[in-house]
């Protein structure tokens, strides 16, 4: 039975028009009277304490002489903004349930929520105390996703029902109010479902706020939705966490079940304290999967900072860098090279997405779990990646590690259509409760699970420690360097020293074989003669040698003289110079068009062009030699200049070694010998110049060397 009163003199307002049933009056007999034309003034009072908080004690124990007897009832006293309300439940005798005994009933369940190790565990043991409290057929704790959907997280059951557990529903299966009265109520009880309802007789017409009755009786939508599912009686236990519903504890009961007012209490208790302790779970479990998953960092970045490619270090083992964000796939791209782990698009489709993804990066991130609705070409690959998480850890050089996540669509089962929630009745949206609760799995379209925060700062954390390696090695690097150009520098010392000193008693070996050849011939024979003249040419030949390492050596210590050099005239007095030391030679020489004027020094680039010129025409063979000198320029790059010949031509095993000091291809009397400097002086200038020589070249149909000067 329900009351509406007015207070201070709590005269009737308004009464649920059961009261026949329980005290043989009609609702008119009380509309306009004081409670105590009801109740002794005795127990009046002690509503009235209630209402003011005066007494807590809640329910009371009110006994009402009726004409069939005494009867007893529970008494529960509150406030609404604009009146007082009284319900009151019928009992069997008025003994209160004693404290000890709600003690022992709750007692032991602290102690052994606080020792369950983990979330899971403790929702688990939460929803076995509920059952046993209540001896309901199905208790199930539901957690809310941000979305508003639920999912079982924990039940237990009657041997025989079906079960819940991992079921999905959608938001739309407790509605906003629904939710917004837990959170007020902490408990929701419904004993039969199947109740009729019950009207209130009222004095003022006035409509009155029952969101804190415990009798009042339950919404169209939410009997049928329960009744479909076989369910009579619902305890519903609201789990809040810092002010928020997190989930609800909700009991069902295939037949109508009662529970005393003592058990509900005991219940509500129970809910307040798993809400105080969820929070510490929470934390925990957040506190072991961040521990998981620093260990998990740990151990990547140590692989990474010993490894000599960081790439392997990065990717073997695969499921190391997927756990790192809880992924499926992943990408590491170093600059051009792009490495992929796990269910991954093509290798195309990663380029591509790179090029769009780094536009939306902020702050070295760029993370969507509905990549196909915002980057099209995506739908292509949404099975493997709906969702993407980008890293940048250098746009310049090109360093990104992508995750990739896929579409959610096999990864959820859903408790019926929570489409079909809504019904359009009227061309517009009506609430109306599910027909069907087979499973089915709900399409959840080009979406992937949502990135978690710490996820985000997992990723951030991988790229300080991968910078952090990088420039490591980069330092590392430079010394090498640095140690390198000196020991560079000494032997370049080192080589003018020796072959300084070595001219001198080589100039002793020539002048005194000349000496004996000149003067002491006649004292040998032929033989002698002869092993004087192979001394004198050997000391010859060896001169030559020094002076090639000399002039290499001289070149490590040169200064560029830079300036702007006209280059036609730079090779026309080099032609010159060729053909004046070397007067029967037939070759014609070509320039298809006029070189630029360039920046470089004069001197050495000459010492390039003759050393290029003279060996096109010492290795060549053909009736009409020729050789073609030209540039190809290049917007924004440096020009590239060539020297083409018919000459013999150069093995491929070769390109890369003729530029090494003394490398000859012949022997010393084929082609007019040399000494295999003149490639290595080359190489050196045009180093020196910033640039690069390379040679192309098939053998028999002539050589061209490329060179570049920066
Ligand atoms: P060398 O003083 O012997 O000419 P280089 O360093 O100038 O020394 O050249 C190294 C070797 O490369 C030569 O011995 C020759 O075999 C080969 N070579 C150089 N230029 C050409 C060319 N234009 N055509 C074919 N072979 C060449």
């Amino acid at each position: 039975m329900l009351l509406v009163l007015e207070e201070p003199e709590l005269k009737v307002l308004q009464v649920s028009s059961n009261i026949n049933t329980y005290l043989g009056l009609q609702p008119q007999d009380l509309l306009g009277q004081p409670l105590s034309y009801l109740i002794d003034p005795q127990q009046a009072i002690a509503i009235a304490q209630q209402l003011t908080g005066e007494n807590t004690r809640n329910p009371l124990k009110l006994s009402i002489s009726t004409d069939r007897g005494k009867r007893y009832f529970d008494a529960i006293a509150y406030r609404t903004a604009d009146e007082a309300i009284v319900e009151l439940e019928p009992i069997d005798s008025p003994h209160e349930t004693s404290f000890f005994s709600f003690h022992a009933a709750i007692a032991g369940i602290m102690s052994q929520i606080q020792s369950t190790s983990s979330l899971p565990e403790f929702l688990q043991l939460v929803a076995e105390e509920v059952r046993k409290l209540t001896g309901f057929d199905r208790v199930m704790v539901y957690q809310f996703d941000p979305t508003g959907a639920g999912c079982v997280v924990a039940e237990t059951k009657r041997a025989d029902l079906s079960p819940y557990l991992g079921l999905h529903y959608p938001a739309t299966d407790i509605p906003q109010p629904a939710r917004e009265l837990y959170a007020r109520c902490w408990l929701r009880f419904i004993p039969n479902i199947s109740a009729p309802s019950v009207d209130l007789v009222t004095l003022n017409q006035q409509p009155v706020d029952l969101s804190l009755s415990i009798l009042r009786s339950v919404d169209a939508c939410c009997v049928e939705y329960h009744r479909n599912m076989g369910v009579a009686a619902l305890l519903v236990i609201a789990l809040m966490q810092e002010q928020q519903l997190w989930g609800l504890i909700a009991c069902h009961h295939y037949t109508p079940k009662y529970l005393t007012s003592e058990v509900r209490i005991a219940c509500k208790f129970l809910g307040q304290l798993a809400s105080l302790e969820l929070a510490n779970k929470i934390r925990q479990q957040e506190l072991s999967d961040r521990v998981k998953l620093k260990s998990l960092q740990s151990e990547l970045i140590e692989s990474i900072s010993q490894a000599s490619n960081i790439v392997e270090a990065l990717i073997q083992p695969a499921p190391r860098l997927l756990s790192l964000t809880n992924a499926t796939g992943a990408a590491v791209c170093l600059g051009n090279e792009i490495s992929l782990v796990g269910a991954t698009p093509s290798l195309e489709e990663v380029r591509s997405l790179i090029d769009w993804a780094d536009t939306q990066v902020s702050d070295n991130l760029f993370a969507t779990d509905f990549l196909p609705q915002i980057y099209p070409p995506s739908v292509e690959f949404k099975a493997t990646a709906s969702g993407l998480l980008l890293l940048r850890i250098s746009k310049i050089r090109c360093y990104y590690i992508l995750w990739f996540r896929p579409e959610v669509i096999q990864t959820v089962t859903w408790a019926g259509d929570p489409n079909s929630s809504f019904q359009l009745e009227n061309g517009s949206i009506r609430l109306s409760p599910r027909h069907s609760f087979e499973r089915w799995q709900e399409t959840v379209k080009l979406k992937s699970l949502p990135w978690q925060s710490y996820e985000l700062d997992s990723a951030n954390d991988l790229k300080t420690a991968i910078v952090g390696v990088v420039l490591r090695k980069a330092e590392e690097l430079a010394q090498i360097n640095q140690e390198l150009e000196r020991s560079n520098r000494e032997l370049a010392a080192f080589a003018y020293a020796a072959s300084h000193d070595l001219k001198e008693p080589l100039r002793g070996i020539y002048n005194y074989s000349t000496i004996l050849l000149e003067d002491y011939a006649a004292l040998l024979d032929l033989d002698g003669v002869d092993c004087l003249q192979t001394i004198k040419s050997l000391s010859q030949r060896m001169e030559t040698l020094i002076d090639a390492l000399l002039r290499l050596s001289l070149l490590g210590k040169a200064q560029l003289n830079l300036q702007a050099t006209n280059l036609n005239e730079l090779l026309q007095q080099a032609i010159a110079v060729l053909f004046a030391s070397r007067p029967d030679a037939q070759m014609s020489i070509r320039i298809p068009r006029c070189l630029p004027t360039i920046e470089c020094d004069p001197v050495l680039v000459s010492e390039v062009f003759s050393n290029l010129m003279s060996n096109a025409l010492k290795y060549n063979d053909k009736a009409d030699p020729w050789v073609e000198i030209g540039d190809w320029e290049r917007s924004g790059e440096p020009t590239i200049f060539y020297v083409r010949d018919n000459g013999i031509g150069i093995q491929a095993h070769h390109h890369e070694t003729i530029f090494k000091l003394f490398k000859r291809l012949h022997s010393q009397e084929k082609y007019g010998g040399g000494t295999g400097a003149g490639l290595a002086i080359v190489k050196k200038i045009v180093e020196l110049h910033g640039g690069k020589i390379w040679v192309e070249s098939v053998p028999g149909a002539g050589a061209t060397f490329y060179f570049s000067l920066q």
